[in-house]
């Protein structure tokens, strides 16, 4: 195709989605076609490295040869039986989890937001079971995202998620990162479970102390409530560990997986240990499309993929690399850059001005794909199969970008 005539295509994709589309996503003016590893071509034929993975999607690369022939080979074979019947994947796909995580039961369902709603469940009959009929409340914490269904986005403790569509879910209770004290108050007779993400992603890489991680475990323990993880974004081996809170050496009671576990495959899973995994019973909790057999497929050979090639510490080298030139952007640039964080591969940018929206577009110029959490965070969530080169250059053009900066 020509370029004129691929512009026009690119148009019509666009114009398409205005007169059909529900206008919920501030969508940037490109149209993807095709991706492999890091790589994104759009429909002009243009080559992007994908730093955001989908918003931490295609963990292990997109189109990766395995992952691709295992969804074939499945779609060829069988898409689909209900939950009513066995499927010889789930329980495999369940077993590696498990041991990988340190939880005893998982339940399959096909987002982020559906399995910590799965969570949500579970704490409460938990609750209501073994510690009386009030037992009900939920702590969350200030800057955390759970979700866009209505439990939770009353988790989501962000008003902007909530204002438009109270009245919320009763039942939740609001604490803040690093404040035991506050946490210490939070949590009374009613509580059944903290939920936290060790690092809140959409808030733009807060990476939680991993002694506050180690504080809310003691205090579960202490009043007898549950401690849930939602590792949708962390967790993957994205940080370097397979859970992010692995860093901190805290079990928590569930834990939470979605976006990469099946590299782009609708996939969620929400993982129990103890009383916990046994709350649920036939009635309680279902998905029509959970733990279906693509997915599932898709899934084992991510880990297979993961473990073969070493992507958990690829992930720790390569991010430790990469931060080590956001550090440098902000040893050079300190009236521009107030900090440089990350664990792995999950990082961030944050500038002095609100200037992460213009950053955002130039290095998109440049080929480079990353995204602007708010006004002043830059966030990389990269496939895990990058390498220092590409880390060298985003590095390099954000170092272009932030000496043309106003
Ligand atoms: N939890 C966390 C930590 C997330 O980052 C997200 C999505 O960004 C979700 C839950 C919701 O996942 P989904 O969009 O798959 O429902």
């Amino acid at each position: 195709m020509g370029s004129e005539a691929a512009e026009t295509a690119t148009q019509q994709t666009m114009d398409l989605y205005d007169a059909h589309v529900m206008g919920n996503y501030r969508r940037l003016p490109v149209v993807f076609v095709r991706g492999e590893g890091a790589r994104l071509w759009d429909a002009e034929g243009r080559e992007y490295l994908d730093f955001l993975s989908g918003i931490a999607v295609a963990g292990v690369g997109h189109a990766h040869p395995r992952v691709a022939r295992a969804i074939a080979e499945q779609a060829a074979t069988l898409l689909h039986v209900s939950n009513l019947y066995y499927n010889p994947l789930q329980g495999e796909l369940a077993r590696r989890l498990n041991a990988l995580t340190g939880m005893e039961k998982a339940f399959f369902c096909n987002s982020g937001a559906e399995a910590n709603e799965c969570a949500i469940k579970i704490a409460r009959k938990w609750g209501k079971q073994h510690r009386g009929p009030e037992c009900h409340e939920i702590v969350t914490f200030h800057g955390s995202f759970h979700g866009r269904t209505m439990a939770t986005i009353t988790a989501t403790a962000q008003p902007k998620y909530q204002a438009p569509f109270t009245p919320l879910v009763p039942g939740f209770v609001y604490a803040t990162v690093g404040d035991l004290a506050e946490l210490d108050e939070a949590i009374s007779e009613r509580t059944c479970a903290v939920m936290i993400e060790p690092i809140q992603g959409e808030s733009g890489v807060q990476i939680v102390p991993p002694e506050f991680l180690g504080a809310i475990r003691a205090l579960c323990d202490e009043v007898g409530c549950l401690m849930i993880v939602d590792e949708v974004q962390s967790g993957m081996g994205r940080t370097g560990k397979f859970l992010a809170s692995q860093h901190s050496g805290v079990l928590p009671d569930i834990v939470t997986l979605a976006k990469s576990i099946a590299a782009g495959v609708p996939m969620g899973a929400c993982l129990a240990r103890g009383d916990a995994a046994a709350t649920l019973v036939p009635g309680d909790h279902a998905s029509t499309f959970g733990g279906q057999y693509i997915a599932c497929a898709s899934a084992l050979a991510v880990l297979d993929v993961m473990e073969d090639e070493g992507l958990m510490d690829r992930a720790a080298r390569v991010g430790s690399y990469l931060l080590a030139g956001l550090r440098s952007l902000a040893d050079e640039w300190p009236e521009r850059v107030a900090e440089a964080r990350g664990v792995g591969l999950m990082a961030a940018l944050q500038f002095v001005a609100p200037c992460a929206g213009e950053v955002r577009a130039a290095l998109m110029e440049r080929g480079i794909l990353v995204n602007a959490v708010g006004d002043r965070i830059l966030r990389m969530l990269p496939p895990l199969v990058i390498d220092e080169s590409d880390c060298d250059r985003v590095v390099a053009a954000l170092r272009e970008v932030l000496a043309t900066l106003a």
